[in-house]
Parts: structure tokens; C-alpha cells; sequence
């Protein structure tokens, strides 16, 4: 039974795991109700929801990886973030503008039924504006009488309308080849040392100190970097040579660009953080330790948590920070950050240097965590010993037992216990616990699920 289940979880090979790649971009856009995530359901093929331990996050993913024809790439749904009523048709645009930012591809979804509405022409402008192919996908024609209405939609100006239903399946493979033809091959782009640096997400809410941060350690050695080779999706950004190391911070566009207005909108703010987290390995996530923690920065955290990344917290404008007040500042911190104890925290401040040093030495420690691999021997031995001294709770008379756990995948780590029975929250989370005691990871995130035994 293990051995079917191992077989089906296709546990990474040590050459697959270095070569996590950054798979092409598929953006879905279009106005709510249109059938967006209908689609995206369609091409991922709907997959059993993952139960991930994680109180207190919404899980609501926006990307998803997708294979068609043999092909990977990464879907990116739009409609997980529609907007409210207000300044809608503003708001769409931008949806689009960010879309049109990450996407290798843009799949714009219009309702054939409905016709082109002002949003799709609005969205449609941005759209043809932006260089990137674009593909129109005219949805809801669920028969051949109504490819007709489908023919409409060349007044978009973005070409041949797909007709397609989302809902029935009809032409949805069509579709997807015509988007496999404009997806660019796959970046030959590789984590780890000797394949190019590591990837940085520098976030946080507004005025927190990002650009200044950004400008300190990247001081006149500033590298504004070209597009990828093979695809054109991250103009803006930029390598820093830190202790000897260079590391490529992504999206410091968004950073460096004085966008009040995008800021101002958390729909947006939310969004752009993905993006970039999408392209990160590990994320310093930027807090104002002059200020209470906000709610602002704890979705950024969730976010962070969501995505699977390494994560660093970093206090800003420690300097502003009275001697007496520091102490009680740590106490309070820990409580608020009592969901993510992993994290790494570092004191530092932009403005004086303070502390800067130890910047580096955390995202390194939190990437070697991301990545590390423990060796299955040693799990079951340390798993072995931890269940004779704890066991897990007897539940329906009969006592679980654990059979053999193995750690799946690495970036981020992921456990997988084989068990009799079921085992209580509390007590997988005793394990995670006693997993992180013992082999390290701090820094980086850990799932352990099961696999209970029919
Ligand atoms: P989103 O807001 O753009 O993500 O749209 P949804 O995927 O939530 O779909 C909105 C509504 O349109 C739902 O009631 C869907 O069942 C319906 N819908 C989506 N695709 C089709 C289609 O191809 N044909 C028909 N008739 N209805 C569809
Ligand atoms: P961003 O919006 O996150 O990019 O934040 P900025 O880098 O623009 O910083 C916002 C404000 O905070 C600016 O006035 C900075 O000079 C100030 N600031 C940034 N870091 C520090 C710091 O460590 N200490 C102090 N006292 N002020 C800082």
C-alpha cells in the first residue's frame, strides 16, 4: 500500500528538484461572471482540494500549474481577486495592467452571450497596448448556433474570438493548443548556486522602508537586469552583490515606482505581492517596528505563508525605538507573530544601517531550510522514537499508529506520514513541532500531512 501510494505521489528526484523551474505565465483576465475561473478549472482539471494545516489562512490560490500536451506552465486566475462594484471599470484595468505585467500569455475571457461590454473594451485597450500575446477566448457558447455571436468580438481589435464553453468542455482543448503555441518555451531558469542567484521578495505595506532598504544595499551597484531570455515577463528586476553573493530582487518596480494610488488599494497591493512572491524563493517581509503591527501586515505574512516561500521578518526603523520600549516591542512581537514562530526576525534600520549584516546571513539560513532534505532512515528512526515516548491519542477505542513517513519534496519541505488511523490536529502539529526541533528549518514553512490506511 505505501509503496502504490509513494509511487502515485511522485516524489521528486534530486534532479527535478534542482531544476525547479520558472515555468511560462498564463494570465486569465476578464470581467467577473464571465467564466474565469470555469475555465481555469478546465485547464488545470479539477484536483482534489490539498488540506493544508494552516489555521487562520484563507487558502484562496491564484496559481495553479497546468499541463497540457506535455507542456507546464502556470496559470494565473484573475477572477480570485475580482473587484467590488465601486470604480469598477478602473479597477479592471489595472487587473489587466498587472496581468499584462506577470503573464507571459493573456487569456482574456469576454461572455459571447453578453457580448463586449465597456469593461471588455477598456480591458481590451490595455491589452493591445501591452505587447504580449493575447488570446480571446469567447465563452459561454455552448452550441454551434451560438458560434455566431462569437464572430461579434472581432470589433476587440485583438483578432480571431475562440469560441469555447467553459462549462461543457466544447473546444476547450482547441483553446488550450492555441495557447500552448504562444507560450514560450520553457526558461531553461534553475534555482541554486551555480544556477544563477536566488531570488528575493523585498514586501510590505506602503512606507515601511522598502525603497529605502532597497537603495541601501543596493547602494551604486544597482544592475537593472533584462528581460529573461525566452520571456519578457521581469524587466524590473534588479541584482545586488551582498556579501560576495549576488541575489536578484524581484519586482522592485513596484518598490522603486511611487504608486500611491496601486498602493492605496489592497485588491492591488495583494496582488502584486503574489506576482512576486511567484517569482521568489524567499521573501523579507518589510514591518514598521515604530508603528503597531497592522492587518496590512499580517496579510502580507499570509500571504508569504500561502505561497510556501522562505520568509524573513524584518523590523524597520529600529532607530526610532526608545531603549525602554524595545523589550516589551519583542514581547509583543512574538505574540503577533505567534502563527509563524519559523520566521527569522531581524532588527534593523534602513535609515542608520543598523544591523544590515544580519540581513544576509537570514535569507540565507531561511533558503538552506527551504531546501533541505532529510534522509528517510533518519526520519523514521527520530519518528520511531518520538511515538514510544508520545504516543499519538487513542481515538475510537483503537490507538493510530504511524507506519512510515518519508519527506516528499523539498522548497518548501513537505512530510508525509503513512498511518493506521486518523491522528488528531493537535498532535501533527506536536510532530511538525518536534520535526523542526529536530532537524532545523527555520525560515522556511513545513506541511505534514497523512496518508491513513483504508
Ligand atoms: P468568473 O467570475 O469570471 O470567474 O466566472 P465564473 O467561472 O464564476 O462563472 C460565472 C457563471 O457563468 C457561473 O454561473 C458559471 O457556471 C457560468 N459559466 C461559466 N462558463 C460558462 C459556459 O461556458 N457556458 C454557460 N452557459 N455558463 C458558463
Ligand atoms: P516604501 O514605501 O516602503 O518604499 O518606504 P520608503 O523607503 O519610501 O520609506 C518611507 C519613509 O520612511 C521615508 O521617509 C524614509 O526616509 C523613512 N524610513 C525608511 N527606513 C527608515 C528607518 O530605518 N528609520 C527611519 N527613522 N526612517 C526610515
Amino acid at each position: 500500500w505505501i509503496e502504490a501510494e509513494l509511487a502515485d505521489m511522485e516524489i521528486s528526484t534530486d534532479e527535478e528538484e534542482h531544476e525547479a523551474v520558472a515555468l511560462p505565465v498564463l494570465a486569465v483576465v476578464g470581467r467577473p461572471n464571465v467564466g474565469k475561473s470555469t475555465l481555469v478549472n478546465r485547464i488545470i482539471g479539477r484536483r482534489e482540494a490539498v488540506v493544508e494545516d494552516v489555521p487562520g489562512v484563507t487558502r484562496d490560490r491564484v496559481t495553479y500549474d497546468a499541463t497540457w500536451r506535455g507542456r507546464r506552465f502556470t496559470v494565473v486566475d484573475t477572477g480570485g481577486w475580482d473587484p467590488d462594484a465601486t470604480g469598477m471599470n478602473l479597477r479592471i484595468a489595472e487587473q489587466a495592467q498587472i496581468a499584462v505585467e506577470l503573464a507571459d500569455v493573456i487569456l482574456f475571457v469576454v461572455d459571447a452571450v453578453v457580448g463586449a461590454t465597456d469593461a471588455d473594451e477598456i480591458v481590451g485597450g490595455v491589452l493591445r497596448s501591452s505587447g504580449k500575446p493575447v488570446i480571446l477566448a469567447a465563452n459561454k457558447v455552448d452550441n454551434q448556433q451560438m458560434e455566431l455571436e462569437a464572430t461579434s468580438l472581432w470589433s476587440l481589435g485583438l483578432g480571431e474570438p475562440y469560441p469555447v464553453s467553459a462549462l461543457h468542455g466544447r473546444s476547450s482543448g482547441d483553446l488550450l493548443d492555441v495557447v500552448l503555441e504562444a507560450l514560450p518555451e520553457t526558461p531553461k531558469q534553475t534555482f541554486g548556486e551555480a544556477k544563477g542567484p536566488h531570488r528575493v521578495a523585498l514586501l510590505g505595506k506602503p512606507n515601511v522602508g522598502k525603497s529605502s532598504l532597497l537603495n541601501k544595499l543596493a547602494g551604486e551597484e544597482r544592475v537593472l537586469v533584462d528581460p529573461m531570455a525566452g520571456t519578457t515577463r521581469d524587466p524590473v528586476d534588479e541584482l545586488i552583490d551582498l556579501g560576495g553573493t549576488t541575489w536578484r530582487f524581484v519586482d522592485t518596480a513596484g518598490i522603486r515606482r511611487r504608486d500611491r494610488e496601486l498602493q492605496g488599494a489592497d485588491f492591488y497591493a495583494a496582488m502584486r505581492t503574489r506576482a512576486a512572491l511567484e517569482k521568489a524563493e524567499v521573501a523579507i517581509v518589510l514591518i514598521d517596528a515604530s508603528e503597531p503591527l497592522t492587518e496590512q501586515d499580517l496579510r502580507i505574512i499570509g500571504l508569504v505563508i500561502e505561497s510556501g516561500r522562505a520568509m524573513v521578518v524584518a523590523f524597520n526603523k529600529w532607530d526610532l525605538v526608545d531603549e525602554d520600549r524595545r523589550y516589551y516591542l519583542e514581547r509583543e512581537i512574538d505574540r503577533q507573530l505567534v502563527r509563524t514562530p519559523w520566521a527569522l526576525r531581524v532588527n534593523i534600520s534602513a535609515k542608520t544601517g543598523r544591523h544590515m549584516d544580519r540581513l544576509v546571513p537570514a535569507i540565507e539560513k531561511a533558503l538552506d531550510s527551504w531546501s533541505t532534505r532529510v534522509p528517510t532512515a533518519r526520519l523514521n528512526a527520530f519518528l520511531t522514537e518520538l511515538v514510544q515516548q508520545t504516543p499519538p491519542p487513542v481515538r475510537g477505542g483503537k490507538q493510530p499508529k504511524i507506519l512510515f513517513a518519508t519527506q516528499a519534496s523539498t522548497e518548501p519541505p513537505k512530510f508525509v506520514l503513512f498511518t493506521s488511523g486518523w491522528l488528531e490536529d493537535t498532535y501533527r502539529r506536536f510532530i511538525e513541532r518536534r520535526i523542526r526541533e529536530e532537524f532545523g528549518f527555520a525560515g522556511s514553512p513545513i506541511e505534514v500531512t497523512m496518508k491513513i490506511r483504508e
